[in-house]
């Protein structure tokens, strides 16, 4: 902080001016680039797509419980039938009476036929059990997947947005230091610049135009510009007016970082 309070020491009031608007004008900027850094969004994206999948795995765990449930029954009805169609055989066994074996089995052909049905069934139901699993599978691991893009750009939210923290905190700490060493009028005028404009409460004369609200001067105000003050107002935006010639490559190499004000 020393270096740059001995930085700012030889500055003219019109480059402290212009050290203060290019310093607001890039904390704005780096606020907006905070706002605006992409991870946001798609952490968003990448957290509404995990919800999706988790649910999608919820409807699976349904279907499968379903299929659990009617793989039961399934195979509770199979063995009452299995263990009916055994008294049947039996009866079949000691019975000597050939009208009687006939009927019974015919009767056991019928329960083996059902039997059968009942074994299509369970087939189709694991099948479909099968099925179920492979898709949960997919749907882990695309939640493995997820969760390590979401750790991703968190970790580079983090690394940018801090990166963006500190230069805030560079121009701001650099901002203040120029406001103290402008006279008091300036600074109030600057204030109620701000105040009325918002952003930045100064400009300077680029290529024949205000510098913040880039209406062109004609040539009687350039020439009153030129002649007057170093510091005065711009006649549109009343923004406070740096009118030196050398003003916007200074404030260029600000921006640049071409002096040591800008290296904090
Ligand atoms: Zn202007």
């Amino acid at each position: 902080m020393r270096n740059a309070s001995g930085a700012l020491a030889g500055l003219s009031d019109a480059q402290l001016l212009l050290a203060l608007q290019e310093t607001d004008f890039r904390v704005l900027q780096l606020k907006k680039q905070l706002e605006e850094l992409p991870q946001r969004s798609k952490i968003l994206e990448v957290r509404a797509k995990h919800r999706e999948v988790k649910e999608k795995l919820g409807r699976l765990a349904a279907l499968r419980d379903e299929c659990d449930e009617g793989t039961r029954k399934l195979q509770e009805r199979e063995s009452t039938l299995k263990a009916h169609m055994a008294d049947i055989q039996a009866a079949i066994d000691t019975t000597g009476d050939y009208k009687q074996a006939t009927a019974l089995s015919h009767e056991y052909n019928i329960q083996s036929k059902a039997v059968e049905g009942l074994e299509s069934e369970l087939l189709q139901l694991l099948e479909k059990l099968d099925k179920i699993a492979a898709v949960a599978a997919e749907a882990d691991s695309a939640l493995d997947r997820l969760a390590k893009q979401e750790d991703a750009l968190t970790e580079s939210f983090k690394a940018q947005g801090g990166a963006l923290q500190e230069a805030i905190g560079r121009e701001s700490r650099l901002r203040g230091l120029a406001y103290e060493r402008l006279p008091a009028f300036i600074q109030s005028r600057y204030d109620k610049a701000v105040a009325s404009k918002g952003g930045s409460g100064a400009a300077y004369i680029e290529n024949g135009h205000c510098s913040a609200c880039h209406v062109a001067f004609n040539e009687g105000q350039m020439l009153r510009l030129k002649h007057g003050e170093p510091i005065s107002e711009c006649p549109h935006c009343h923004r406070l007016l740096v009118t030196s010639d050398d003003a916007a490559q200074w404030a260029a190499g600000l921006r640049g970082g071409a002096h040591n004000v800008s290296r904090l």
